[in-house]
């Protein structure tokens, strides 16, 4: 199996690598060909907690020293004040222009992590180091860094490529159940708009055991390779989010509105996601495709949404639609499918065919 992609970007390009334990020597063919020996390790909290003893190692043997912070687990950490204070242990550290910063977390730790790399001294190495499956398969990979502002989530940031994305899975023997759907629902979701026999070589995630076997660590990884590059592939078309990248927001028009009305938290991410595809579907449905939506049903034992249909009323998530910034204007513009496979932006100024995609929603709610 080839475990490595090739991800082209204007500002050059980097390998992107999955595997059971390739962190080790990762590390000691990055210090051979980079010839340096002092870095930083922003480390996601409880990456850190279940995970310190071997990275500690494995940057030991290398012969490499390390200055070490810890990133709180979750969203609130993706803030301008953390952004301060990690750019200035940086800069009080001594880091210089190559001094390589290691992000070893999820996607709050990579867009955080990367924004700090972008902004130090114009920009220092950056090595995604994803440990949740979400990460693995979309946010490391595409350059998207930065922090939420009280007006909304990631509204300050910029676009900055690491030099290399290294995606080990042992570290995602810790993740908990509830952020292995977070991943899921992303690589449904390229099922969906790239790849249909995503949806049956996904169909291990049923059966996943706590003890996990070898024939499902070849499944996942290649399935962790497969989806990194579709994303790959649809950002190197659109780098800097003009068109074709849009593709990569199916079902999310609906999902950040849901997320948004229930308070975020209450809904995760991939659970948002998840609903959203399956209102996506009947809206292109009600448009004319003809999608069997069982390909999507089939993983609905995974989820569960600890949600009621009374705390998303239906006006409140409307509202919350037009505000979409993706929306160019007053219309509601959407991801949709004319098949599976084929997915086109479409704008739909029919507010009745809208309410019934969020009925799919409701149903699933009760
Ligand atoms: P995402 O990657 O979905 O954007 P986060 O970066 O917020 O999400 O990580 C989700 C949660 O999982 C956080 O609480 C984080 O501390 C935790 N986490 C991340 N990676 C691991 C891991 N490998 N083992 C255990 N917990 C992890
Ligand atoms: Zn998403």
């Amino acid at each position: 199996m080839t475990d490595t992609i090739d991800i082209s970007s204007s500002a050059g390009s980097y390998n992107f690598t999955v595997g059971r334990s390739i962190f080790e020597k990762h590390l000691t063919a990055l210090k051979k060909k980079n010839q340096f020996s002092d870095c930083f390790i922003f480390a996601d909290e409880n990456v850190w907690k279940n995970h310190n003893n071997r990275i500690q190692t494995a940057f030991e043997s290398a012969g490499l020293s390390f200055k070490k912070e810890i990133i709180p687990s979750g969203e609130k950490s993706k803030s301008i004040k953390q952004w301060e204070r990690l750019t200035g242990v940086l800069l009080q550290s001594g880091v210089r222009r190559n001094t390589p910063l290691f992000a070893i977390g999820g996607g709050v730790t990579g867009d955080l992590s990367g924004f700090v790399a972008s902004a130090t001294m114009r920009g220092i190495p950056l090595i995604h180091v994803p440990t949740t499956l979400l990460a693995m398969v979309d946010s490391s990979i595409g350059g998207k860094t930065g922090v939420n502002h009280e007006t909304g989530k990631n509204l300050v940031g910029a676009f900055y490529q690491p030099v290399e994305v290294i995606a080990d899975t042992t570290f995602l023997d810790t993740l908990p159940d509830r952020e292995w759907n977070n991943g899921l629902s992303e690589i449904l979701k390229y099922g969906a708009i790239r790849d249909r026999s995503i949806f049956d070589r996904s169909e291990f995630f049923l059966e996943r055991s706590s003890a996990s076997n070898k024939k499902e660590n070849s499944s996942l990884e290649n399935l962790i390779l497969d989806c990194a590059g579709i994303k790959a592939d649809i950002v190197q078309e659109d780098e800097f989010e003009s068109g074709k990248r849009a593709y990569l927001n199916f079902g999310h028009t609906f999902a950040h509105a849901m997320e948004k009305v229930a308070d975020y938290g209450t809904l995760s991410h991939g659970e948002a996601v998840y609903l959203g595809m399956l209102a996506a579907t009947n809206l292109s449905n009600s448009l004319g495709a003809d999608l069997n939506d069982e390909i999507l049903r089939k993983f609905r034992p995974l989820y569960s949404f600890d949600i009621s249909p009374e705390m998303l009323p239906v006006d409140s998530m409307f509202k919350t639609m037009k505000l979409d910034k993706k929306n160019v204007d007053e219309n509601f513009r959407f991801v949709l499918l004319k098949n599976w496979q084929q997915p086109v932006v479409e704008t739909v100024n029919n507010e009745e065919l809208i309410r019934k995609a969020w009925l799919t929603v409701f149903n699933e709610l009760d």
